[in-house]
């Protein structure tokens, strides 16, 4: 297989690929030192036909491509770029698997007929990853009050995969924790797990005793309306996708603490993120491998 580009959780990929006994390209990691970062074995070369046309799988970082083909890499100062001249060489089953794509990779995929696997939006990786993402939002809600977790008022938006493990880990912490969901079977299981829940339309009348919101909801939903009824001391930190729900401009307006926090896994865990990405990609090649070779 070929790793083109990536950061540090890209070396645990490495890793476990070198221990299933793959035959590993690294692509875009000029600075890696084979010994001190524990990739003894990988080869290192060039994005070229002459490398893409042997491989099974090209494993890109978790954010793919940007929308012009460009392609990140912390290993190596060079601009790395996927074209489809290069996505041309790849043989037909060969799977291209990459964290989330953007338009330019979809587009670039079609035109080629090969296979594109986006392995972030996953069940399993997602909710391991609402592990560290958990984690991540409770230290940034540290870092940005002066009063404990325990005790404080919470509020989750959400209760998909990320929310529910912000809202037990919260709970854990001895928060009392409000959710808002609009699904009935989910306002259901918030109160059979024991928190308060709240339907998203009448979000409106739960808000005036919050300290901390935490969103996991990738619309708008953390409005004008809403930040009015907050407290002036509540921070809310906003987990979803950019642009995140929250109207960011009326919170500065009126001195509320609101944070984008993106990429926390990457952020507070390289090392066990990594491990997620390599656990997941590790069982999907080998699943493709086995499916060729039936
Ligand atoms: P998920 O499992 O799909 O959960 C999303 C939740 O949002 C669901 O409860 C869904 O409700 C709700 N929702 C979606 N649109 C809504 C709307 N218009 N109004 C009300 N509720 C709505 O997603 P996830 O894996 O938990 O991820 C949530 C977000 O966090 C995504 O944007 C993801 O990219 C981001 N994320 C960020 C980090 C980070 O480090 N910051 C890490 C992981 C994920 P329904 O079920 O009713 O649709």
């Amino acid at each position: 297989m070929a790793i083109v580009g990536g950061d540090a959780r890209q070396l645990e990929v490495i890793r476990k690929f070198i221990k299933c006994k793959a035959t590993v390209y690294l692509i875009g990691f000029d600075h890696l030192d084979e010994e001190k970062d524990g990739v003894r074995g990988a080869i290192k070369t060039e994005l070229s036909g002459e490398v893409l046309k042997r491989i099974d799988a090209l494993i890109l970082p978790i954010v793919g491509t940007d929308d012009e083909g460009n392609i990140e890499s912390i290993f190596c100062s060079r601009s790395l770029n996927l074209s489809e001249n290069d996505i041309s060489y790849l043989p037909k089953h060969a799977i291209i698997y990459t964290g989330m794509s953007r338009p330019y990779l979809r587009q670039l995929v079609d035109n080629t007929g090969l296979r594109l696997q986006e392995i972030l939006n996953r069940d399993d990786v997602a909710i391991y990853n609402s592990i560290p993402t958990a984690e991540g939002a409770v230290m940034m809600a540290i870092q940005n009050t002066d009063f404990t977790i325990h005790g404080s008022r919470c509020a989750v938006l959400g209760f998909g995969r990320t929310g529910m493990t912000m809202a037990r880990t919260l709970q854990g912490m001895g928060a009392k924790v409000k959710v808002g969901a609009r699904r009935p079977a989910h306002i259901a299981r918030i109160t059979e797990m024991g928190f308060t829940p709240f339907t998203m339309d009448e979000m409106i009348y739960h808000v005036s005793d919050l300290d901390l919101v935490f969103n996991t909801i990738p619309a708008k939903v953390i409005t004008k309306e809403v930040i009015e009824e907050l407290p002036r001391w509540a921070v809310i930190i906003d987990l979803a996708s950019s642009p995140g729900g929250t109207d960011f401009q009326y919170a500065e307006k009126k001195g509320i603490k609101a944070l984008l926090a993106p990429g926390l896994p990457g952020i507070v865990a390289p090392k066990t993120a990594g491990q997620i990405l390599a656990d997941t990609l590790s069982r999907l090649v080998k699943e493709q491998m086995g499916n060729q070779e039936e």
